[in-house]
């Protein structure tokens, strides 16, 4: 079979050998087709991942063989995360269940931008779920990224019309302002380039260009008496964004962090404590997020037509480096 390995500063397509259930439960699935996730891209380009590795988790497949007792059978078309909390232990049980142990080991084997995955008896049994009939295998790929964001909108824990401001209009940006909508926030999107701009309007949400702070300050002040915003969403890689957040936060707002900087400055320890500000990671989705996630979907509270280019699985590279040259919104390798 074929998969697309890191290979040095390159993505490359390479023949292994097929994949099997090495004498466990679960399922051999197709890899229908597989988003390019902004964590691939960090663990690619910071070389956290070691040469070999096969990136990829948005999968969308089809089951080809299935051991194992559970409601999926042979032909089931199926989306899937890629890891699975025990349960038990001190993080899931206080409700972080990303941090997890036994989450942090679980995966898909080899990694989605490989023609087959065998998905454990453990996926099938709590996070795959059933490619829903009025979702295309795009729409449907974004079941575990949404998740993330579903998650990231119950770790906010705000109350109904919130004024909410989304830093960053990437596609998980999107995403997160969608999510927020429908979870009945007030919401406000910026990001520094005028077509994320507008394809963030396109959704009938609020957004604005924000290369200018005054302006930007001004604009949010206006539409919250003066305050700032209750909460700021920080789906922006970039550390220069964190000073901009504290700047339209209202005093005792909340900053939820969705993503690594660079240079991993801090958010300033006095303006924390002066203000009464809480500041909060949120990182990758339960069961139960992943269940709202599709449902979001299913119901077009969420909707993601057109937010994907799509990529054949042999132009995989150039997906990854129109991805880092901000050239598309988010890329989806189609495989089968
Ligand atoms: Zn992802
Ligand atoms: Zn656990």
């Amino acid at each position: 079979m074929k998969v697309a390995v890191i290979d040095n500063d390159k993505i490359l397509v390479k023949k292994v050998e097929d994949i099997n259930f090495g004498g466990k439960k679960g399922a051999i699935v197709k890899v229908l087709g597989c988003g390019l996730c902004g964590s691939d891209i960090v663990k690619f380009r910071e070389k956290i991942s070691p040469d070999g590795t096969v990136l990829g988790h948005e999968i969308v497949a089809q089951i080809i063989e299935i051991n194992s007792e559970t409601a999926f059978k042979k032909g089931d078309k199926i989306v899937t995360s890629h890891h699975i909390p025990c349960g038990e232990c001190i993080f899931c049980k206080s409700g972080n269940v990303s941090m997890c142990r036994h989450f942090k080991k679980t995966n898909i084997v080899p990694g989605g931008f490989s023609e087959f995955v065998y998905l454990s008896e453990e996926h099938l049994t709590h996070v795959a779920r059933l490619l829903p009939e009025n979702l295309d295998e795009i729409e449907g790929s974004f079941y575990e990224p949404l998740g993330c964001c579903v998650r990231a909108v119950h770790r906010a824990d705000l109350s109904k019309n919130s004024n909410v401001l989304v830093v960053g209009l990437g596609s998980i940006g999107i995403l997160m302002s969608q999510a927020l909508k429908a979870h009945g926030m007030n919401v406000i999107g910026c990001d520094l380039i005028d077509e994320r701009v507008e394809i963030l309007k396109s959704f009938c949400i609020d957004s604005i260009n924000s290369s200018d702070l005054e302006d930007t300050k001004k604009y949010i002040f206006n539409k919250t008496e003066n305050n700032g915003v209750d909460a700021v969403f920080m789906t922006s890689g970039s550390d220069r964004a964190i000073d901009f957040a504290l700047k339209m936060v209202r005093n005792g707002g909340k900053i939820l962090v969705f993503a690594s900087t660079p240079k991993n400055f801090g958010y300033a320890n006095n303006e924390i404590y002066y203000r009464e500000l809480t500041v909060l990671g949120s990182y990758s989705p339960a069961p139960l997020d992943l269940a709202e996630s599709l449902e979001l979907l299913k119901t077009g509270q969420v909707k993601v037509k057109n937010l994907s280019t799509v990529y054949d699985f042999d132009k995989i590279n150039t997906a990854f480096d129109d991805t880092i040259s901000n050239k598309i919104l988010k890329a989806y390798i189609k495989i089968a």
